[in-house]
């Protein structure tokens, strides 16, 4: 039976430092880390998560700014919001949400965020550091992925890691930051030629797909650790993850829930990048 990793902990003992830090940061130079929060349009989903974004940011002591926008706003007003953002020294951090509305070419709104403020890791600059191994921002899901890998004790060296998506936001990136912890890695999308025997190999999985309980238990090698990205909302309202939990708890070794595994490390990587935003900002101004 699968030890169930507890995102929800892990999320509260790194927001508890960052607390501190945020605090510490305050005392000694007068200095509040300050997020920009850009929602376009009034899609309910984006709008739960942006609630649930600025309290996290409230509980840490990080101040939000938020810019709610509708729909219709042409591209070329919120470039204009982005660039002013990116002067605006009490900002240190650009959140905008995803998904865009179709007017708007999302990969052009997220190029003009300055990549000192790109606390979600989506600008090619931060993308392409992380390809390198450089000291850029990183994707908030994947580094929440490597910290609750980190806090189970899941050595990585030497490790068959599946990666199940190939997504810039998760698979990908969470891909790239399993290798640098030398495991031996394998990134699994919809054309992979058999999906069960690729999980089957696999010490970690990460699965990040958006299909509910897609992954069964029985394809999973026992004693593997799982990372169950997905969230997926059943008729019944209930969420779920992309992999089956029941039969796979039984064979792996552990696994995280969903919900309550990788969302609440998400928004925590998101306080963590603005506090190091606002860090690398003051050390600029010194
Ligand atoms: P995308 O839709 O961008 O990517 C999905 C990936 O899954 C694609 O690479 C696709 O392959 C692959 N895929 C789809 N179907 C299959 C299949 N049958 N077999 C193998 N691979 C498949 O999704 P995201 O990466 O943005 O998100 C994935 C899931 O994670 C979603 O449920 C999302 O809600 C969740 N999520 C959760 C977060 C959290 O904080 N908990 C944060 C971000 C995402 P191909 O490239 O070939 O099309």
């Amino acid at each position: 039976m699968a030890a169930i990793i507890d995102g929800k902990a892990v999320a509260k003992e790194v927001q508890k430092q960052i607390k501190e830090e945020v605090e510490g940061l305050e005392r000694r130079w007068g200095w509040v880390p300050g997020l920009a929060v850009v929602l376009v349009g009034d899609d309910p989903a984006s709008h739960i998560y942006v609630r649930n974004k600025e309290k996290a940011c409230r509980e840490v002591g990080i101040k939000s700014f938020e810019h709610l926008l509708p729909a219709t706003i042409p591209e070329k007003e919120l470039l204009t919001l982005v660039h002013q953002l990116n002067k605006d020294n009490d900002i240190h951090g650009i959140l905008v949400q995803l998904p865009l509305p179709p007017h708007i070419h999302a990969e052009k709104v997220l190029e003009a965020v300055s990549p000192y403020k790109d606390i979600d890791g989506f600008h090619p600059m931060s993308q392409g550091m992380l390809l390198l191994g450089g000291d850029g921002f990183r994707p908030c899901t994947p580094m929440g992925i490597m910290k609750l890998l980190a806090a189970v004790g899941c050595e990585l060296k030497g490790k068959n890691a599946v990666v199940v998506g190939r997504s810039n936001i998760v698979g990908k990136p969470v891909a790239l930051m399993l290798l640098e912890k030398h495991a031996t890695v394998t990134i699994c999308h919809s054309r992979t030629a058999s999906l069960r025997d690729e999980v089957g190999r696999a010490d970690v999985l990460v699965v990040a797909i958006g299909k509910a309980r897609f992954v069964r238990g029985d394809w999973i090698k026992p004693g593997a650790v799982v990372i169950d990205v997905g969230v997926n909302r059943l008729p019944s309202g209930k969420l779920c993850g992309d992999v089956e939990f029941e039969s796979a708890k039984d064979r792996a070794a552990a696994i995280t829930p969903v919900p309550g595994g990788v969302g609440p490390m998400t928004i925590c990587m998101l306080l963590y990048n603005t506090l190091k935003a606002a860090k690398d900002a003051l050390q600029r101004r010194r």
